[in-house]
């Protein structure tokens, strides 16, 4: 059965080739649609994959009852509802890295043109004239450039900067001071000492509170008088308001804005009669090579997430800061994380706990980078099945389990084995501890059920027993089984001391239903028996 795709917005060829080329996916491309046609249309499809023009709005993705990704080519979701698509379980792609090299050239060329006045000679050749006197530019070389924001764009300014002979420094908290000398940048220790000391500052943060109106009125204050501002980021992160008042007093004597607080901009806005502004309409990403970029970019991270359910690109999902190549390492140590916390949610649910309060994650050390990631996959093992939902999945399984009330939490195993996960799941009294590993060369197993060590493959379906450690159980359960048609594939028998309580762990083809359970619970000796039927 194929997966059907939606494209819109014009997304470049490169990428809608990517999808075609792919049997398991139909896909249909389309203009841009009046948003009650996407709406009665959405429901049919499993991708939806577009640029900002289509709003993915939480009426959409409520109507959209198979939709299980949106790929974004481009940077920004303002346009995406991701608090529902997460609630839901659709993974949110997006494509951040394409249109770098875009904003970061679109930067030196209005720089140079404000620089130069090209906007004005352009237009005054145009008007017959021949106007050198009025056009006496100044230069970027050994000018000293303030960047906020030392990112992806942040960072190739910065490069290009430096073969401009300017001298650059930068302000981001957040990144690290190796960093900073990588980029051969000197850090600033706050906005403020940056502002007092450049000739031109760039913005290139995220807009949020924190970044929304950085650059005010004070701000604009500490800038040398002459200084030039540019925002090609987000609007607001510069306050238009305050940066035409600078601008109107000569303070600030020159800038450049690709970006506005209300876009379109609205045609009679002061800004565009404001002294020696350069504008342009949102263009940073607006080439043909960003373009394709982005379209392939998103275009092969949809087609994973849809095919192989490759989450890592998903901005939805818990740690996606794992990088290239690691979340297929850290996959065996999810399924590993999913089945524990099934099997314990099972063992518990016979022992009459239903409503879990709290699921303690504790995993070996060389899996703590995927610590979040293994958390949201042991959230999706606690309710699979408990949960009414078409969509549970690593992207909205925490957010279901905390509405439900119960506490997560995750930690590092510090004496465990490196690659050892554990799942402890707890309600009033009860507390049960299931363990397992999942080391790079070996199958994912189940290593601990509460005090008893195990080793088996959580796979189909697995049987637990606890029984009087007494002879001739284990040949009663194999025959018990063997007359059901139930295939053993493996038999793991724990006891704490002879002559006690044993715990058999016995994974079986198949399936095996409630009335096994019940049999096996007839046996002399058996104590308790829960069957956990994996999802596959
Ligand atoms: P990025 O995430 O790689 O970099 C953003 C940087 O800002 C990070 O290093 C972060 O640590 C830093 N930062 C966050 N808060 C900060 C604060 N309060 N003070 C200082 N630094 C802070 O992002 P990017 O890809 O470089 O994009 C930067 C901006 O450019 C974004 O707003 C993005 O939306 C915008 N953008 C615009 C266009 C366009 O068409 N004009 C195109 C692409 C991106």
């Amino acid at each position: 059965m194929s997966l059907r795709v939606l494209v819109t917005d014009e997304i470049d060829p490169e990428g809608v080739q990517l999808l075609e080329a792919e049997p398991r996916l139909r896909v249909d491309e389309v203009p841009t649609l009046p948003k009650p046609e996407l709406l009665a249309r959405i429901g049919d499809y499993d991708a939806i994959v577009g640029r900002s023009a289509t709003r993915i709005s939480e009426e959409l993705l409520r109507a959209a009852k198979k939709l299980r990704v949106v790929g974004r080519a481009g940077v920004g979701v303002d346009n995406i509802a991701l608090d529902t698509a997460t609630a839901l379980g659709i993974a949110v792609i997006n494509a951040p890295a394409g249109n770098t090299v875009a904003v970061a050239e679109l930067f030196f060329g209005v720089m140079i043109g404000l620089l130069r006045h090209l906007p004005h000679a352009t237009q005054s050749m145009r008007e017959g004239k021949w106007d050198r006197s009025q056009l006496l530019g100044s230069e970027l070389k050994g000018r000293t450039l303030g960047i906020v924001g030392v990112g992806r764009i942040g960072s190739e300014i910065a490069a290009r900067a430096q073969a401009f002979c300017m001298e650059v420094v930068g302000y981001d908290p957040y990144i690290s001071d190796d960093r900073f000398r990588a980029l051969r940048v000197r850090r600033a220790a706050t906005l403020d000492s940056l502002l007092e000391e450049v000739e031109i500052v760039t913005v290139h943060t995220p807009l949020n509170d924190e970044t929304k109106g950085l650059i005010g009125r004070r701000e604009l204050t500490l800038l040398r008088p002459g200084a030039i501002v540019a925002n090609l980021a987000r609007g607001g992160i510069v306050d238009d308001q305050a940066l035409m008042a600078a601008l109107e007093s000569g303070h600030v004597r020159g800038a450049t804005l690709d970006v506005y607080q209300s876009e379109p901009l609205a045609a009679d806005h002061p800004i565009r009669q404001a002294p020696n502004v350069v504008l342009t309409p949102h263009i940073g990403a607006s080439t043909a090579e960003a373009q394709r970029n982005v379209a392939v970019d998103v275009c092969r991270a949809v087609r994973d997430a849809l095919l192989e359910g490759e989450l890592s690109r998903s901005i939805n999902v818990a740690s996606v800061s794992l990088g290239d190549g690691r979340w297929r390492e850290v996959q065996p140590a999810m399924l590993v994380a999913q089945r524990a916390a099934t099997v314990t949610r099972a063992i518990l649910a016979d022992q009459g706990l239903r409503a879990v309060r709290r699921l303690a994650l504790r995993c070996g050390s060389a899996l703590l980078d995927a610590g979040d990631l293994l958390l949201s996959a042991a959230a999706v093992g606690v309710l699979d099945g408990v949960v009414e939902t078409d969509r549970l999945n690593l992207i909205n399984a925490r957010t279901l389990a905390e509405g439900r009330g119960l506490e997560l939490s995750v930690s590092e195993a510090a004496a465990a084995p490196a690659y050892s996960i554990e799942v402890a799941l707890s309600g009033g009294m009860q507390e049960l501890a299931v363990a397992g590993s999942a080391a790079p060369d070996g199958a994912p197993r189940l290593t601990r059920i509460g005090s008893f060590h195990v080793d088996v493959t959580p796979r189909q379906t697995l049987i637990v027993l606890t029984n009087n450690d007494v002879p001739g159980v284990i040949g009663r359960v194999g025959t018990l089984l063997g007359s059901a048609g139930v295939n053993i594939a493996e038999y793991h028998q724990a006891r704490l001391a002879q002559g006690g309580e044993a715990l058999a762990a016995i994974s079986v083809d198949g399936g095996a239903g409630a009335d096994i359970r019940r049999k096996l619970l007839e046996l002399p000796d058996v104590v308790t028996a829960t069957v956990i039927r994996f999802q596959e």
